[in-house]
């Protein structure tokens, strides 16, 4: 296997895509999964509605209010289970977010993520205009809520990441002086989803500079062309790209991703002496 390398191709603050080499299938696998499931964050997973006098039903809000992604702090914040507390509830593993607001404007009034109050000011909705819900005038709504430290493998309101997904990096060969025919040539611009190739100024096929960075490898060209286009995946070479809604910021996301692997390789081991101590 070729040593390890990364390279990032662009970082923003919802989306991360880089290229690993020297990395195995089963290890990039590892880490998608962990950046599923595996990584706490917190959400809203008790709520009191004190009083509702807008349309939607309770349980709607409800729904609505744990969905809201929550900025997470895991240096500050344990796992209820894991905590001193036992899970009761404390300032070391429970946030509260609480709301009351009347109308009292002349029109509806609209309710969002922004107008819950956190008793941590690090512990907020990432974005404040998510809306909830709508009242009428001079109607009013409680809110007292509160969020913990869970797991996306439990319910996907607790998901780390948005979307994470790998591909293989993509190798495309052919010879041009192999393709002939005009129409042959403009068939196979056109038939490419992502549109990677183009004619040249002589009507040569020509594959465009950074086609790797969109390919997805669907291999039209390799069954439009009867074979001469070659569509190969670099061994051990990945794209990976990960979308997140802010929870967590990514440099402490993969931190966690590794720690998390580390914890389970060592459980491992472990439930492994146990075995052959016991035989
Ligand atoms: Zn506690």
């Amino acid at each position: 296997m070729s040593p390890l390398k990364l390279d990032v191709l662009k970082k923003s603050e919802h989306k991360i895509i880089f290229v690993t080499e020297g990395v195995s299938t089963e290890m990039i696998n590892s880490i998608r999964r962990i950046l599923l499931s595996e990584i706490p964050v917190m959400a809203i997973d008790e709520i009191i509605i004190l009083r509702n006098d807008s349309p939607l039903y309770d349980e709607i809000i409800s729904h609505r209010l744990g969905l809201i992604p929550l900025k997470t702090d895991l240096d500050v914040y344990k796992l209820p289970h894991e905590c001193e507390c036992l899970g009761y509830g404390c300032p070391l593993c429970q946030v509260s977010l609480t709301c009351e607001i009347t109308n009292t404007t002349n029109a509806p009034l609209d309710i969002y993520s922004g107008d819950l109050i956190s008793n941590d000011p690090k512990i907020v909705p990432v974005d404040p205009y998510i809306p909830i819900v709508k009242i009428d005038k001079n109607d009013k709504i409680i809110i007292e809520a509160y969020a913990i430290l869970g797991f996306a493998k439990n319910h996907a309101k607790w998901q780390a990441v948005s979307n994470v997904a790998y591909r293989h990096y993509p190798i495309v060969e052919f010879d041009a002086n192999e393709f002939k025919d005009l129409e042959e040539k403009k068939k196979l611009v056109k038939m490419c989803p992502k549109k990677l190739f183009e004619l040249t100024n002589n009507d040569s096929l020509k594959l465009k500079e950074d086609y790797w960075k969109s390919c997805t490898l669907c291999m039209s060209c390799e069954k439009n062309s009867n074979g001469r286009i070659k569509v190969v995946p670099k061994k051990d070479v990945y794209i990976f790209s990960v979308e997140s809604d802010g929870v967590l910021p990514f440099d402490v996301l993969f931190r966690k991703v590794f720690e998390v692997f580390n914890e389970k390789t060592d459980e491992f081991v472990l439930k492994l002496e146990e075995l052959e101590m016991e035989s």
